[in-house]
């Protein structure tokens, strides 16, 4: 993992890897800074807060927002907890229903679960969660920075949100952007993550920071949305030919997206186009969708 400071008062804390090594930022003004995310376990936070202690020193973090529900950007916050605790209304909820215990369940049970997060001392979380919710845009004063949150889901979860810093030309996105790595519907519409990709395009951001993989630009808002396009596109022509889920996910050449990491989530990705073509196919939970994911990456 690694501290990048970045232009305006922006840093960017990143750990390169698979499931659960996700990214945080950090927002400083005078006298006092935000921060966007916290990691998947306590011991992971409390390094990158020691990493942060420069940028922090007479700025200390008043604020925490966390983009979505997903356990890798909020399982750290116990250790804000004296901060306000910024989210979406929806992913607040999402929190509520995905904490620790059943992660760590989900990992008892599926081995593909284990795989993914069975590394993180999950047994020491304790749920911290938010205590202030918003629903679509909220406008904050960060020591005289202005800072956006704009909730763009539902798409990657139930509530995404991406924190925009105009002055300083940066966003940090959240996981709307996985940087060299595959993206993965939990929520959906698909539809709606493109349209995610035009807003956070429209931002004019030249500096963004993926909730996973190394800060970049908007190329890579655009090559998420090739990739969407390219879902969309190839599970609506299997599902017209009326071919099943699994056996779509199977036949699909990844072609130019092949050298993404964690190839495995299209089987979720393609389950929830299928999902939107034909409401009655059942949603994958927890461990099916590990399950699925698992088979895929054998
Ligand atoms: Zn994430």
């Amino acid at each position: 993992m690694s501290h990048q400071a970045l232009r305006g008062g922006c840093h960017a804390w990143l750990q390169p890897g698979g499931w659960g090594s996700s990214n945080a930022g950090l927002i400083t003004g005078r006298g006092e800074s935000l921060l966007v995310d916290t990691l998947m376990d306590v011991r992971l936070t409390r390094d990158m807060l020691a990493g942060l202690a420069d940028a922090t020193a007479g700025r200390p973090i008043g604020r925490l927002v966390n983009t979505h529900g997903n356990p890798d950007h909020w399982f750290g916050n116990q250790l804000l907890a004296g901060a306000e605790i910024i989210a979406a209304e929806a992913a607040a909820r999402e929190m509520r229903a995905v904490g620790p215990d059943v992660v760590l369940a989900l990992c008892a049970e599926e081995p593909f679960a284990r795989k993914a997060f069975g590394r993180f001392a999950l047994d020491e979380v304790e749920p911290t969660y938010p205590n202030r919710t918003f629903d679509g845009r909220l406008d904050l004063d960060v020591g005289g920075m202005a800072v956006r949150l704009i909730d763009v889901g539902p798409a990657h979860t139930e509530a995404d949100v991406v924190v925009h810093v105009p002055e300083a030309r940066t966003v940090f996105a959240g996981d709307i952007v996985f940087a060299g790595s595959t993206p993965v519907v939990w929520s959906g519409p698909v539809g709606n993550w493109l349209k995610a990709c035009r807003l956070l395009l429209d931002l004019d951001a030249d500096t963004i920071v993926p909730g996973h993989g190394p800060v970049c630009g908007p190329e890579t808002v655009r090559a998420t949305e090739r990739y969407f396009e390219f879902v969309l596109d190839q599970a609506g022509r299997r599902f017209l030919a009326g071919m099943p889920v699994a056996d779509a996910v199977a036949d699909i050449d990844l072609g130019p997206f092949a050298g993404l990491g964690e190839p495995e989530r299209l089987a979720l990705n393609v389950h929830a186009v299928y999902r939107e073509l034909d409401p009655a196919l059942p949603p994958l939970v927890g461990p099916q969708a590990f399950a699925c994911m698992g088979k895929e990456s054998e």
